[in-house]
């Protein structure tokens, strides 16, 4: 069902009117975590200003540490559904549990699968079950194959609506907390119909790397970005050394969007 053999042309995913895989690319920011309504909107609304085109905010965390900040569960979807209200921005946020697939179902725009559940085969069946449009991240040590298959494991239980999402995958290399991997663009796309979308900040765990990851990854093909920005980093309560600032990030998504014309 993924393999482009048997489906020639481009699968384009329309969220809300926004297409992905189409002629523009999709730029997708936010906080790694949804902290609160407050937190959440101002975010939304300077991420709007800058060019953004949807949301994203994690409620369900998967932390390295149980005693990190887990998530503001429910709390953060609702906020995230307030910060959609004020801005009009389509909202993207992590799934770790069968169990909350109706509360993101009923309230999301769509649905990422973290690297870390990549391989987690009934959440992909489950998500599989509904028409929400899922983000699937490359696990952090899967081939390309692997994911390939995982994306197949959400199709062939009904779900066309299939975006891939590079992240950054382990090597020996500690200069960066992962290696970006754009072969993947034009390997995805010679294999499968699907888009895929490029998440730098998960890669590089680095802010000062973003902007050149993401502008060689529209210049590789890339369907849009996904990019965590936080107006206080050093502050954040998750993933701050990554972050973005707002300014910061208007720069890249003019640049960006600049490239994407010519190619
Ligand atoms: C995230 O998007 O905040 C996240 C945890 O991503 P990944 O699953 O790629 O690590
Ligand atoms: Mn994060």
């Amino acid at each position: 069902l993924v393999n482009r053999k048997f489906h020639p042309e481009d699968t384009i995913i329309d969220v809300n009117g926004i297409q992905i895989g189409g002629k523009k690319i999709v730029m997708i920011a936010g906080p790694c975590s949804v902290e609160g309504e407050e937190q959440i909107t101002r975010i939304a609304n300077e991420v709007k200003n800058c060019g953004a085109d949807m949301l994203r905010g994690g409620a369900y965390k998967p932390r390295t540490s149980p005693y990190a900040f887990q998530g503001l569960g429910t709390e953060g979807i609702n906020d995230l559904c307030i910060a959609r209200e004020q801005t009009g921005l389509p909202i993207v946020s992590e799934l770790m549990a069968v169990e909350h697939l109706d509360e993101f179902v009923q309230n999301v725009d769509i649905i990422q699968i973290g690297a870390r559940n990549m391989q987690n085969f009934d959440l992909l069946k489950a998500v599989g079950r509904t028409k929400k449009p899922v983000l699937l991240k490359r696990g952090l040590a899967n081939t390309i194959n692997e994911w390939i298959m995982a994306a197949e494991y959400i199709m062939s239980e009904g779900n066309p609506n299939v975006i891939f999402c590079e992240r950054g995958i382990r090597t020996f290399e500690t200069m960066t907390r992962n290696t970006l991997d754009l072969a993947v663009i034009p390997i995805i796309k010679e294999r499968t119909h699907l888009p895929i979308i490029i998440d730098p900040s998960h890669a590089a765990g680095d802010w000062k790397l973003i902007e050149s990851l993401s502008l060689a990854a529209i210049a590789a093909g890339a369907d849009g970005l996904i990019i965590e920005v936080h107006d206080n980093p050093e502050c954040a309560w998750s993933d701050g050394d990554q972050s973005l600032k707002p300014e910061k990030y208007a720069s890249l998504v003019q640049k960006g969007r600049k490239i994407a014309e010519v190619i």
